[in-house]
């Protein structure tokens, strides 16, 4: 009999514990926030060279994957990754999984600029030995209140609702969990604790918050921090806002930022390179697999947006490639029935999907599924099953499914 998924151990990889996937070594670093130097991004690029297949994959939770690593290289990897920073503890690196938003304290939006509390929050987690006990699906976000991330559902998150308050949603729900922005890596600590003590009362391995039976409102009673004030049992999900930038978006003082996407959240070595010569210090990896180069002066963003378009990085809002995510599918994933990106990229010529988020999986785990609504295609062996809202048919041509999805959703 199948064990149940949340019964096992995770396994989720991590830059020291690498899966061995179809295609070789698959390594996932933690970046926090998405916020990388440029030397770092240079270093990582260099891995994916050198040691992997090349490519740089994005995820959704704004972290990078390298892949194709032959057995051995993950000690390489490992010092490359030391040496610039990406790997500040051995003990809690697959738990430093942090969204913020991307433009936050950049472009005048929002009521906070969370980048102070991102690194206090990766400094403060890996300084807990307690909390290295998280899954690696385990999930904080910060969002700066323009709600670009607590829709996505974190385990333990926070939105300011004023320049000094914010709530602390549990599972991306308003329970009214509330404390002062000083208290707020006190609350998103709390709660992490919280759930690995009621995890341990439940005798179970869960990995995330909605996996223990009655989570937020078990761990909601067990929080004691003198900071932390909550008057509700439950209380409404935060939306999933899908509108994200893609272009130039304006900064203070001149300056702009230049957000493009990564068509099926890959990047090849002349896209990070080109990526690497645009930037002005800093990228930021976005959760919707694309990256922020900040701090452009206003005058010579146009012409790094076109620099970027020429090497096949998504810059049009209206790109068919927008809201297309796949899974790895083969040859990468030998549980995969088909090459799912493969397809995915041969149905999108000439497709318009106006936003709709559509999703390519090889198998039944459905790996990388973004939150929220969306268009499945599951390869089945013969075909794919294409589930869109209540409405599902199969189909053995690939070019099928974008037209009748748009039709039916
Ligand atoms: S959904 Fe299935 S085929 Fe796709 S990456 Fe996950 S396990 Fe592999």
């Amino acid at each position: 009999m199948t064990e149940p998924l949340r019964s096992r151990p995770d396994l989720c990889p991590g830059a020291i514990q690498v899966h061995r996937a179809a295609d070789g070594g698959l390594a996932r670093v933690r970046v926090p926030g998405g916020h990388l130097g440029t030397g770092q991004w240079k270093a990582l690029a260099g891995a994916a060279t050198e040691l992997g297949n090349g490519l740089l994959e994005l995820t959704s939770r704004g972290n990078v994957q390298v892949r194709g690593l032959p057995a051995g290289a993950e000690a390489e990897l490992g010092a490359r990754l030391t040496e610039v920073g990406l790997l500040p503890s051995v003990s809690h690196e697959r738990v430093r999984n942090i969204l913020a938003s991307p433009l936050s304290g950049r472009d005048g939006r929002g009521l906070v600029d969370v980048r102070p509390l991102v690194a206090e929050l990766d400094r403060r987690l890996c300084g807990t030995p307690y909390l290295s006990e998280l899954s690696g699906r385990f999930l904080f976000t910060l969002d700066d209140g323009r709600g670009d991330i607590v829709g996505l559902r974190g385990d333990a998150g926070v939105i300011p609702v004023t320049a000094d308050q914010v709530l602390l949603p549990l599972a991306g729900v308003d329970h009214s969990l509330c404390t002062t922005l000083d208290a707020a890596v006190d609350g998103l600590l709390a709660v992490a604790a919280a759930f690995l003590d009621e995890r341990a009362a439940q005798g179970s391995t869960a990995w995330r918050l909605t996996d223990l039976h009655d989570g937020p409102r078990r761990v909601l009673a067990r929080l004691r921090h003198p900071a932390l004030r909550w008057s509700e049992p439950g209380g409404e999900p935060f939306p999933l806002l899908t509108d994200h930038p893609i272009g130039v978006v304006p900064q203070a003082e001149g300056l702009a930022a230049v957000a493009v996407g990564a068509p099926l959240g890959r990047l090849t070595r002349a896209q990070a390179d080109a990526l690497a010569a645009a930037s002005r210090g800093t990228l930021v990896i976005t959760p919707w697999r694309g990256v922020i180069v900040p701090d452009v002066p206003g005058a010579e963003a146009p012409g790094v947006l076109a620099t970027l378009s020429s090497h096949g990085l998504i810059v049009d809002p209206a790109s068919p490639w927008l809201g297309v995510t796949a899974c790895t599918g083969l040859p990468g994933c030998a549980k995969s029935l088909a090459d799912v990106r493969a397809d995915a990229a041969s149905t999108l010529a000439g497709a318009t999907l106006a936003g709709l988020p559509v999703h390519w999986v090889g198998c039944g785990r459905r790996c990388g599924a973004p939150g929220g609504e969306h268009v499945e295609v599951l390869a089945t062996g013969d075909g794919y099953r294409v589930t869109a809202g209540a409405h599902t048919w199969s189909t053995v041509d690939p070019g099928d499914v974008i037209e009748k999805a748009r039709r039916t959703a």
